[in-house]
């Protein structure tokens, strides 16, 4: 039987992780898992409860809220203590508020043990900032998505137009600046490429083009 793998797909916001990793699991028959959207999920938690970002409170949160991804008729939802969540957290807000308690130890060391249990046995294509660095550093392959910050601002503009969600370029933009900031230069597992991650450039190039380079990969990592 052929092993199932766990494929690791890393890289800053608008990159495209999001869109390649779905189509990546489908062809795969594996499991499509967006960490981001679990921190997005906690963010989501703190404002609705009015929680102050501290380690204290955060610990007390993460210690008493469930947080779940599970698959809907095809699609995977994200829970937080039994409520779908899905469409709520994915705000410019609740994307700032996802990296503000991104950065706090108790959160993710809550997040990446629900994270591990759900990719221990492969047959996952995981999505996020720290996956081959921290959350599976003896992933089977690794990518590393990148695109300039125009495109990425692009993208993310037309993304949340789709959902309804008018804001403009600009705002967009910085939004996705400051996260980056953020994430690349926190204590913790700060966004940066694996030494052994597969990078790849998707400015220029289609989703299938992106999709047909990371299956290559794949299919070469079968044969060694
Ligand atoms: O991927 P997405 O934009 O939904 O992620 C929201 C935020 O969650 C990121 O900006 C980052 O701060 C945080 N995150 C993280 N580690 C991950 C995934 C997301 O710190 N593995």
């Amino acid at each position: 039987m052929i092993k199932k793998k766990i494929i690791a797909i890393d890289g800053p916001s608008g990159a495209g992780k999001s869109t390649v990793a779905k189509i990546l699991a489908k062809r795969l028959n594996y499991l499509y898992i967006d960490t981001g959207a679990m921190y997005r999920a906690i963010g989501w938690k703190v404002k609705e409860e009015g929680i102050p970002l501290n380690e204290e409170s955060l610990k007390e949160l993460c210690t008493s809220t469930e947080i779940r991804l599970q698959k809907v008729s095809g699609e995977m939802k994200v829970f937080a203590d039994g409520k779908d969540v899905t469409g709520e957290i994915r705000t410019p807000e609740m994307g700032l508020m996802a990296s503000s308690v991104s950065s706090f130890q108790c959160v993710r060391e809550r997040l990446l043990e629900l994270q591990r249990g759900m990719g221990r046995n492969g047959g996952v294509v995981m999505e996020g900032r720290d996956i081959g660095t921290v959350v599976f550093p003896d992933a089977d392959i690794k990518f590393f998505l990148d695109a300039k910050i125009e495109e990425r601002g692009k993208r993310r503009h037309l993304e949340l137009l789709s959902k309804g969600i008018k804001d403009d370029l600009i705002s967009i933009t910085d939004d996705i600046k400051k996260r980056d900031e953020a994430d690349s230069t926190r204590n913790l597992a700060p966004l940066k490429m694996a030494e052994d991650s597969i990078y790849i450039d998707t400015t220029n190039i289609t989703i299938q083009e992106v999709v047909a380079t990371m299956l290559k990969e794949i299919s070469r990592d079968y044969e060694t």
